[in-house]
Formats: C-alpha cells, structure tokens, sequence
C-alpha cells in the first residue's frame, strides 16, 4: 500500500473511536513521511503541540491500526514539518475526510432503509451500532428477555406482540431493542425498523402539532415494520402523546407489524399511563431483566474484555465482579478505564488499581477481599521509591542506576529516574547526584536529555507515564 494511502486507512480507523473536533484539531495536516526499512512508520504533523498530544493519547492507536493494516510496520515514530501546515501534497485533510466518513454512515442507513430519517435532521432515529446480539451476553437475569428478543427479530410480528422489556436502569434494555433492529434487518434488509426513545416521540410531536404538521408526524411511522420504543414511563401524565402513541400502536398492531417497548417498571406500574395503553402493553409478552448476579457478571466481564482484544488477570476479573454489583453499565464503566489504562500508559491493571478505580467512581465503604488498607498506606514518595520503581520497569537492579555503566538501556533509565526525583520530589541537582554517584552537572545534563527526548519518543514517555501512574502520580 502507498504511504500516503496507508495513512487515510488509518486515520479512518482511528476516526470513530475519537470525537471529531478532536480528530480533526490533531490530525489536520498530519502525513506519513516515511516507512523506513526498519519498519518504523515516520508520521509527520505540522507543530510540536500535536506531536505531544498524539504521543500520548493516539500513538498505540495508531501503531495497532497500522500494523493491522500493514505487517510490515513495527514501531511509530512522530515528527514535527513545519511544511505540512501549508497545503503539501503529502498532507491530508482530516476536516474532508471525516465529513466524506459521516456522510457514508448516513447514506449506508438510508440505504438499507433502518431509520426514518426526521424532517429537520435533528431527532436521529438511528441504531446504536455496537448493541447487536453478538455483543450481549445472555444469563440467567435476561434469559426470557433475550430469547423473546431474538424470536420477535427472525419473526416480526409473528410471535409476541407486543414485546415488553423491563427493569432498572443500566441492564441492557436500550441494548436488546437495538439488537432487534439489527436482527431484523440482517435476516431481511427491506424492513423498515424505526428505534426511538418514548423522549423523541414526544418532542417531535408537540413541534408537528405545533407547526400543524401531525398528518406528516403520522406517516412517517405507520409504514414501519418493526417499531422499537425506548423508555415508555416517558410519556406518564403525557395524555395528549400517549393518546397519539395509542392510535399508532393500533394501526401498527392491526396491521401484523411488530411493537417492542422498554420501560423501567412493569406497565402495571405506570401509574399515569392510560388504562387503554396498559392494556395494550400486556396483549404479547412482558420479560423482565434483572440485575446479574456474581457468576452473570464475571461471565459479561470475560465477553467484554475479549471483544475489546484485551487480557486482564482473572484474579482481576473476579475482584470487580465481586465488588461491582449494581448494573452492567457500572462494570462496564470499571472494566473500559482500566483498559483505557492499559493502553494508554502501557500498564497491566492490577486488582489494586481496580481497587482504586472503584473507589473513585462509587466511594463504597469497603471492598471484598481488596488487599489490605495498610499495604496501600498514603506515604510520601521517597527518591529510594523512583529509583527501584524506575530500575523495575526497566528490568534492571536499583543498583544498576549508580553503576559506573554507559549502556544506553541504564543511561536511559538513570536519567528517567533523575527527572522523575526533580519533576516530582523538587529535589536540587547536587543531592540528587549523590544518590546517583554523580556531580550536578552530571544530573542537569541527564535530565535535558530525557527532557528533549520525551518531546519526540513516545515509547520513553509511555514508560515514564507507567512510571508515574505506578506511583499513584
Ligand atoms: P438500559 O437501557 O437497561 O438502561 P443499556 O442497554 O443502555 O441499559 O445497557 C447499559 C450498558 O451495558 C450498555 O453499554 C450495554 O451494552 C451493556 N449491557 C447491558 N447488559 C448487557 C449484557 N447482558 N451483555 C453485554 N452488554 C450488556
Ligand atoms: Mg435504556
């Protein structure tokens, strides 16, 4: 693959999983400059601002993307040209590209016909592209849920009709709805399925009652094969949506096409529900999901990881799934920082980060079979600490860092461990020294070393990141 061809495969890749004023903010103007024969992707970007931001939030991103895309590329290498900034050849335009990437995404939908699109392309009514049925995981808390949901997607409006899911917040209702639609739609590519939250259907009704267009409002939904509509205990004490709801709901079910609905109770407890719609809720079936227990949530835990390539200790696994036990969203929420960790700052979670980690996003009093409270006291770092923590990450002996050794591998590591102690403790020049056997100079030259190189290597700052997370910094 041409260089210039390799990188736009990447930066679309790259493309969803960064929001785009991001994406283009930093990648603007960036070009591969070269694949050098080592194997080094050499990827340019106009100023030194974006050289450090992608370095370290994109650049494993990146080197994984290009891998994928080309075997051939083992490390990636940023640099600063000037250049690139005014319309060289080499460069992309990532405003254009991620603009041509939305407008393929909405074409591919009205394509395939899955979504009403609304008249004033506010409201999107469009899937949620990760929440199939592949990406849920069935146990024991959703089962009668999950079978009715893949039953009314191979057979719409055939089996229950309607469907109702229900249950609290944050265990997969708004994910099963979803998962119909694309079932649906990949078992038969001419329906039409329309998903949208009981909010939408309100919001866009009040604005066609208000501009006098509820015969528009109207038409739009009747011709859908299969209707999925999210969070009905919105429209309670709504009479004026609900009795509008009601006439399409008969129109639909009259006409053999399928209704599914979630909602956060059952429908004999909405209470400011209209006796006729309750009725109707309960015509199919009513599946309830309830919150998963330990073996559900270890088992959602392993799928996940697996889905996003990852490996996570089992012992790590097993201590959120014991100590996490509100809603999948929650574990959810866990699992993806301590992934994010991961990559990001190159360091494999251990149970006493997720410790951490939980602590942090939910405060709870006390952890089950969390290491001990007095192996993680909140000591002061001492210079000793950055010294062995440094000498470990690098594989080496604490001893090693004040030999008299010149190898690149202790260089780098004494100088790390140097500017860590300066950056962090605030120590001088000279008592650093000391603990180095070195003279000041010595130490101030070591530390404008790693200083410059930091600026260009994001292999070194991944590593002084591991360094300094693994310090609680
Ligand atoms: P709800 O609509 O019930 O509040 P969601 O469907 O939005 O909950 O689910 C919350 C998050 O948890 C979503 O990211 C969803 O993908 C995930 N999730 C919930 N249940 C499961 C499951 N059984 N398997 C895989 N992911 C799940
Ligand atoms: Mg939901």
């Amino acid at each position: 693959m041409h260089t210039q061809d390799l990188w736009r495969s990447v930066l679309q890749r790259l493309q969803p999983t960064i929001s785009r004023a991001n994406f283009v903010t930093w990648f603007q103007h960036s070009a591969v400059l070269e694949l050098t024969e080592s194997g080094c992707l050499r990827v340019g970007v106009p100023t030194a601002f974006a050289r450090d931001w992608i370095a370290s939030k994109y650049a494993t991103k990146i080197l994984q993307a290009a891998k994928e895309l080309d075997s051939a590329v083992l490390d990636v290498e940023l640099a600063v040209e000037a250049a690139l900034a005014d319309s060289d050849t080499r460069a992309v335009d990532a405003r254009q590209l991620a603009a041509a990437e939305s407008d393929k995404s909405v074409r591919k939908i009205r394509n395939q016909n899955a979504v009403t699109v609304t008249a004033g392309g506010a409201i999107s009514a469009a899937l949620h592209a990760g929440s199939t049925f592949a990406q849920f995981v069935p146990c024991e808390e959703n089962r009668l849920a999950h079978a009715a949901s893949v039953s009314v997607a191979r057979r719409p409006g055939q089996t229950y009709n309607p469907l109702v899911i229900y249950g609290g917040v944050g265990l997969g209702k708004t994910h099963l709805l979803n998962a119909i639609g694309h079932e649906t739609l990949a078992c038969d590519a001419t329906k039409k399925v329309v998903y949208l939250t009981a909010e939408m259907f309100t919001n866009e009704f009040v604005a066609a009652t208000k501009k006098l267009k509820t015969d528009e409002f109207r038409r739009r939904y009747r011709d859908a094969d299969v209707l999925l509509l999210d969070d009905v205990q919105f429209f309670e004490g709504r009479e004026k949506t609900q009795e509008e709801f009601f006439n399409l709901f008969n129109a639909l079910h009259a006409a053999g096409k399928q209704i599914c609905v979630t909602s956060d109770r059952p429908p004999s407890e909405l209470a400011e529900l209209m006796d006729r719609l309750r009725s109707r809720l309960s015509w199919g079936l009513i599946a309830q999901v309830e919150a998963p227990g330990y073996e559900s949530r270890l088992a959602i835990l392993e799928s996940k990881t697996r889905q996003k390539r990852a490996i996570l200790d089992p012992e790590v696994l097993q201590f959120v799934a014991l100590n996490v036990t509100g809603s999948v969203r929650e574990l959810e929420g866990v699992l993806n920082r301590a992934l994010a960790e991961a990559d990001l700052l190159d360091r494999q979670p251990t149970v006493r980060r997720v410790a951490q980690i939980i602590e942090q996003l939910d405060r709870r009093e006390r952890l089950i079979g969390a290491p001990a409270r007095a192996e993680q006291p909140e000591q002061a770092r001492t210079p000793q600490d950055f010294i062995e923590l440094t000498a470990r990450h690098f594989g080496l002996s604490p001893q090693a860092l004040s030999s008299d050794s010149r190898t690149k591998d202790i260089k780098t590591a004494r100088g790390v461990a140097m500017y860590l102690i300066r950056d962090q403790l605030g120590l001088g020049l000279a008592d650093i020294g000391r603990r180095f056997s070195r003279n000041h100079a010595t130490v101030l030259h070591a530390i404008q070393r790693i200083n410059d190189d930091l600026k260009s290597d994001a292999a070194l700052l991944r590593r002084v990141n591991a360094v300094k997370a693994e310090l609680g910094l």
